[in-house]
């Protein structure tokens, strides 16, 4: 029922009536006492420490269930005195093991408030708990073995003051690595982490087209070949469209067009949608644009054909491209004019993720996606590293099984 392994030895059970807690008196087995908490080194003791302390386990029943041990203190040769490891909870932990992981595992797959209310935790401590569980995953299998092609990007949160930096693995779809700031400082620590052998080793890097990236990965990466996001550049795309929507209305607004005005009102939406995800009354709305304003619809078709090039590979996306250029050079729509001249100072990388078979353009586009979610269900937290522990639990593939699930298939 508790959970507990063979290295716990319980000593008595009581009911503690104020705190309606079942309270488990336990100690470590002889053979797993006095190691040090940080490293598990067999230590000689140093003091009693803060004496006998709780930890919360996972419920009995409709009870709520408490470990209570003492919690002496060893002399560790390499951390010096360190409360001494407890096989039942992760150093420096108010939960045992079992309590942290079911809490992990619950805010992988459910909601904030859902997780709060079942377990009796405030959304702080479930912040300080994945953080525990995820940094025990990380210390315990190297996140960085057998990179070969990534993603960098950049993710806003805060209402877009702030910024974390993140890096995917394109072949297991996974968050390998994310860290406060979008600069080349922040970057550059990802590589210091990955080591000078390690980032020869990465062939491809894809990524926005930020200068800063660029840099990094030129002086760092000496073998790969950066690769333009797809994602990105169809959302350059769709920001103009955007602009010249909003330059028409404007204009419209100005000159007192009732009909313009309300044919281009609420067609932002077919505008920027894919075509294919288009309700009928949306295409009816997209017609109706064709009719009264020819500008605004040769920009929704600019930016479709731009975002058909991703769709092709090879010679055929390439040469779509420069049909596109081509088109876009002359195309009198000064934000369309904008966009080709800085696709043309991008095209190698372009032409680079045109080229290169299986780059998943999905994968940047999901992962950019939830991350964007997981910062909203992170307010509330303590830190930016609650929240970058609960992105790399989501997306990094760090979730633990459900306490005695490990065996089930
Ligand atoms: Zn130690």
């Amino acid at each position: 029922m508790l959970g507990v392994d063979r290295a716990t030895v319980i000593e008595s059970i009581d009911f503690d009536e104020e705190a309606d807690s079942v309270v488990v008196h336990v100690r470590p087995r002889r053979s797993k006492m006095r190691r040090c908490g940080l490293c598990g080194r067999l230590s000689p003791g140093y003091d009693q420490g803060q004496g006998r302390r709780n930890w919360r386990a996972m419920d009995l029943g409709v009870l709520l269930c408490h470990l209570q041990a003492d919690a002496p203190r060893v002399n560790c040769p390499e951390h010096g005195p360190t409360v001494a490891q407890v096989p039942w909870a992760r150093h420096g932990a108010g939960h045992t093991r079992d309590f942290d992981d079911q809490v992990a595992w619950l805010v992988t797959h459910t909601s904030k408030s859902a997780v709060g209310e079942l377990l009796r935790v405030a959304w702080r401590t479930v912040g300080s708990i994945i953080t525990r569980v995820v940094d025990d995953a990380r210390a315990a299998h190297d996140p960085f073995d057998g990179l070969r092609r990534i993603g960098i990007d950049e993710i806003s949160y805060r209402r877009g003051h702030k910024y974390l930096t993140v890096v995917v693995d394109h072949d297991t779809g996974r968050l390998v690595w994310a860290a406060v700031g979008r600069d080349k400082v922040t970057l550059e620590k990802f590589f210091d982490l990955l080591g000078e052998e390690r980032s020869g080793l990465v062939k491809l890097v894809s990524a926005d087209a930020a200068e800063w990236i660029a840099t990094v990965v030129g002086e760092r990466c000496p073998n790969a070949t950066l690769c333009a996001d797809a994602f990105h550049m169809v959302s350059w795309a769709t920001k103009a469209l955007d602009d010249v929507r909003r330059e028409i209305w404007r204009e419209a607004k100005k000159m007192g067009a009732p009909t313009l005005i309300a044919r281009i009102k609420g067609c932002r939406y077919a505008l920027l949608k894919n075509p294919e995800h288009l309700t009928d009354k949306q295409q009816t709305g997209l017609a109706r644009v064709a009719q009264v304003n020819k500008t605004l619809y040769r920009a929704y078709l600019l930016k479709e054909q731009f975002r058909l090039v991703f769709q092709l590979r090879g010679k055929a996306a390439i040469r779509a491209l420069d049909d596109w250029c081509d088109w876009a050079r002359r195309c009198r729509i000064p934000g369309f004019v904008d966009l080709y001249y800085r696709i043309v100072r991008h095209r190698e990388s372009i032409v680079a993720t045109l080229t290169n078979d299986g780059l998943s353009n999905a994968l940047v586009e999901s992962t950019n996606t939830k991350l964007r979610l997981l910062t909203r269900v992170a307010y509330g937290f303590r830190s930016t590293d609650n929240l970058i522990a609960l992105c790399l639990l989501d997306r990094g593939g760090y979730c633990p099984p459900l306490p005695g699930r490990q065996v089930a298939a």
